[in-house]
């Protein structure tokens, strides 16, 4: 199982400056992560588990691996449907290996993507093992701080449907989140972030980040439109970015915004 959590360690390449737009949700993070982590008075407790929710390919992936850099903490990618699909009996054996390898390595971020996959609401049809696995998790939430308190492991769950957790999971996440679609600003930092070192120049920005933001577009959907944009350049020999501006927008997929900020923060 050591040797399953191993690899899961990713080495964080991510700086703050490559999130586009999310100034406020940065902030927060860096606050929170950052100096609870490294200039907190001894008298408060870091946070253990913060809960980032919101619309798929907002970026959430990207603050929870720009915190662990921005710390110089090992980074634990965890998707906890691949850990349920692949480990079935044994995932809770992974969540204590996980915790016990994190204290090891500390500082460490743990980013537990898709914590909805292991919760009880949505219907009652929650298996065992999803059951077990989730119950040793919210132990070793609740436990090991107490035991040593210098050790920092710190949590970053990720949810679109925050709706499906249920108090037992929320309630270890006081600390709430919400990672919204990108707004024409962050739109145009996100493009801009995504064209790094390409001829910009003759693309109308204001129209692209109006029409982006009217199809609500997320952070993932402007990355890969750029990504089609230059291989259309690449294609034709060309020097700039001119069709970023006529790409079929059609085809990627018209979203329904279910997750709004609720009450949650
Ligand atoms: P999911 O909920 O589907 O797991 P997510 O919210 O974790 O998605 P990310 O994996 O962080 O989203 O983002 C996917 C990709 O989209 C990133 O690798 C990045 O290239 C791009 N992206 C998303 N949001 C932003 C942003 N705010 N700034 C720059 N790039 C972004």
């Amino acid at each position: 199982f050591k040797q399953y959590v191993e690899n899961l360690i990713t080495k964080s390449k991510v700086k703050w400056n490559d999130i586009g737009g999310l100034e406020e949700v940065k902030m927060l993070m860096m606050e929170t992560v950052v100096i609870s982590a490294l200039q907190r008075p001894e008298s408060i407790q870091p946070w253990k588990g913060i809960l980032l929710f919101g619309p798929p390919g907002t970026g959430k992936t990207l603050l929870a691996s720009a915190a662990a850099g921005s710390l110089n903490a090992t980074f634990f990618s965890v998707k906890a449907s691949n850990v349920l699909s692949k480990y079935f009996g044994e995932s809770t054996k992974i969540i204590s290996a996980l915790y016990e390898v994190a204290r090891e390595k500390a500082p460490s971020i743990v980013f537990m993507d898709e914590i909805d996959a292991l919760t009880t609401r949505r219907s009652g049809d929650q298996s065992e093992a999803s059951r077990r696995m989730l119950s040793t998790l919210l132990t070793e939430l609740d436990g090991f701080q107490d035991k040593k308190s210098d050790i920092l492991v710190l949590t970053l769950a990720a949810t679109n449907t925050p709706w499906d957790l249920d108090e037992a999971v929320l309630s270890r996440f006081p600390r709430r989140i919400y990672v919204p679609l990108p707004d024409e600003k962050a739109t145009k930092e996100i493009i801009k972030i995504n064209t790094r070192g390409l001829d910009i120049s003759r693309l109308d920005l204001d129209a692209i980040a109006e029409e982006s933001v009217r199809r609500l577009y997320s952070g993932r959907d402007l990355k890969n439109l750029c990504q089609e944009a230059i291989w259309h350049m690449i294609r034709e020999e060309n020097r700039d970015l001119h069709k970023l501006a006529e790409l079929p927008y059609e085809k990627l997929r018209r979203r329904s915004l279910k997750t709004r900020p609720l009450e949650m923060r």
